[in-house]
């Protein structure tokens, strides 16, 4: 993660947001649609999108508009994240209610670490959603001595979390109807190396031996 300032962090999330809500297929919003939302004037957000610009979080052509980069983007969902992971932290376990929990969260969501924030998440045990039902952003933005594998080398009764997945394996998943676990248990390794396993929800799934090689899993400790 970048240092970056309160306002920058701001800019990022508000840009974020409104590329989620515009209509078109191209995905960039005006500088006067973000000026609007983060009540400041054209100018300023003209000088605000130039310093992005300069550290590459955003693009910005000329009658065409603001776009993220990808380093934009996984910034911008990492202040979505924060924010979210603290609303959930006060409403669960300090007991703030409802509509406390925004306010707060503003303040804390710039303070954070991404260190702090993955581990406030695991310690909740990975919330799917925050107190309002807004999605928690799953991917971790800090881990520690994080070990991937592949799913066949995978051990009966741990827990992983899926990390990568490649082609042929999302073709599997996808001829079979079935959604994409993040989260999984071992439940059995069978005589032709298939492996029963049980997602977070409780549903369980039969992964053939040669998908097991296309995914990419790390455990939870
Ligand atoms: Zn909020």
């Amino acid at each position: 993660m970048l240092e970056l300032s309160k306002n920058e962090q701001d800019y990022l999330k508000t840009i974020y947001n409104l590329e989620k809500i515009t209509s078109t297929t191209t995905k960039s919003v005006s500088i006067n649609a973000i000026a609007k939302k983060l009540s400041v004037s054209s100018p300023s957000a003209t000088e605000m999108v130039k310093r992005l610009v300069a550290k590459n979080l955003v693009l910005h052509k000329p009658y065409y508009g603001v776009s993220l980069t990808d380093l934009g983007i996984s910034q911008a969902r990492f202040i979505i994240k924060s924010h979210r992971v603290w609303e959930t932290f006060l409403f669960e376990e300090v007991g703030y209610s409802m509509d406390e929990v925004h306010h707060e969260a503003e303040d804390l969501e710039h303070a954070s670490s991404p260190r702090l924030i993955e581990a406030l998440y695991a310690l909740m045990d990975y919330p799917v959603a925050d107190p309002h039902g807004s999605e928690i952003p799953a991917e971790l933005f800090w881990s520690e001595n994080e070990i991937e594998l592949s799913l066949d080398q995978a051990m009966v009764n741990k827990n992983y979390r899926i990390t990568k997945i490649d082609t042929e394996a999302k073709t599997f998943f996808k001829k079979m109807e079935l959604t994409l676990p993040q989260f999984l248990k071992v439940i059995e390794r069978l005589e032709d190396k298939s492996l029963i396993v049980r997602e977070k929800a409780g549903k369980m799934l039969l992964i053939p031996f040669y998908i097991q090689p296309k995914l990419w899993v790390s455990e939870r400790k």
